[in-house]
């Protein structure tokens, strides 16, 4: 299917993130919980500020889940219970695995007065979702320049090129950015659904504009996209087969069932060793909200 019969354009909402950092939510919503095994979607700037003033979001808690952050300009640093420490700078991946428990912040460095970022959570299958946690960097992903856009492969394989982040389910991300406008016709999995996110600039799909308060997403069926992109932009292509389980998402902790993300909350409460800590952060921890009644399926 080639048609626009299977894609739609939802709406995003905005957000804060840490200490009071605007962001568009683009998943979960309403119309659409996930896309594979994408299952949250923030988008972050491209904004500047004072020095001292950006990003800062301290020590919590995630389970279930990788963390996956896409820079795209700016710089912010990552700390984790593990002992990790890594600055991210454009053009990077940090892909943090919590598996079965993690703990980190994210804070721009006091230098800083730019950010540029999409950070996304992909959710682990049934078979990996207790895994020991991990931390890994990618300084440098595939690119390829063909039909006068640049492709950053960031999840699985595209055009020939696979990335080497370390995912469990099959999925894609794709960074499509251009200099001056460019058209092109993308090659689509029919198996796998798909998701795409104006970054900056401007794009029609399929001759149809969206707009940066919209996403596109489809369904599985259709194998090929046509995307127009306007001078000095960018889009975030994300896809996956539709995820096997269906998970349960609250705060930071993605399960199956509200009980175990009710004991995540109360081990995070009560400091249990699950989680650890961050040992160089100035500031509190986040504290859970309140536990909410959880329907049992997405
Ligand atoms: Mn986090």
């Amino acid at each position: 299917m080639s048609n626009t019969a299977n894609i739609e354009f939802i709406p995003l909402r905005q957000a804060l993130i840490g200490r009071d950092t605007p962001i568009v939510r683009a998943l979960p919503s309403r119309q659409r919980k996930m896309v594979g095994a994408w299952c949250f979607l923030d988008h972050a700037g491209p904004v500047s500020f004072a020095a001292g003033e950006g990003l800062d979001v301290g020590p919590h808690p995630h389970i279930g889940l990788q963390t996956f952050t896409w820079m795209i300009d700016g710089t912010v640093i990552h700390s984790d219970s593990l002992g990790n420490e890594q600055i991210i700078s454009p053009h990077q991946i940090n892909l943090m695995t919590a598996g079965h428990g993690i703990t980190h912040t994210e804070v721009a460095p006091a230098t800083e007065t730019r950010m540029h970022a999409a950070q996304l959570w992909i959710a682990l299958p049934d078979s990996h979702l207790h895994i020991p946690p991990a931390f890994e960097h990618y300084p440098n992903l595939p690119v390829k320049d063909q039909d006068n856009l640049t492709y950053t492969v960031l999840v699985g394989d595209f055009l020939g090129l696979t990335s080497p982040v370390q995912v469990y389910t099959p999925l894609m991300g794709v960074d499509i950015a251009s200099t001056t406008t460019a058209s092109t016709t993308l090659a689509l999995r029919p198996d796998f659904e798909y998701g795409v996110l104006l970054l900056e600039g401007s794009v029609s799909i399929n001759g149809q504009e969206l707009g940066m308060e919209q996403m596109m997403v489809s369904a599985t069926g259709l194998s090929e996209l046509t995307i127009a992109l306007g001078d000095n932009s960018r889009v975030l292509l994300i896809g996956g087969e539709p995820f096997k389980s269906p998970i349960l998402l609250w705060w930071n902790f993605v399960g199956r069932t509200s009980e175990e993300l009710k004991t995540a909350r109360e081990q995070w409460a009560n400091h249990d060793p699950r989680f650890g800590d961050v040992t160089n952060y100035p500031g509190e921890r986040l504290e859970a909200p309140t536990f909410p009644h959880l329907k049992e399926s997405q």
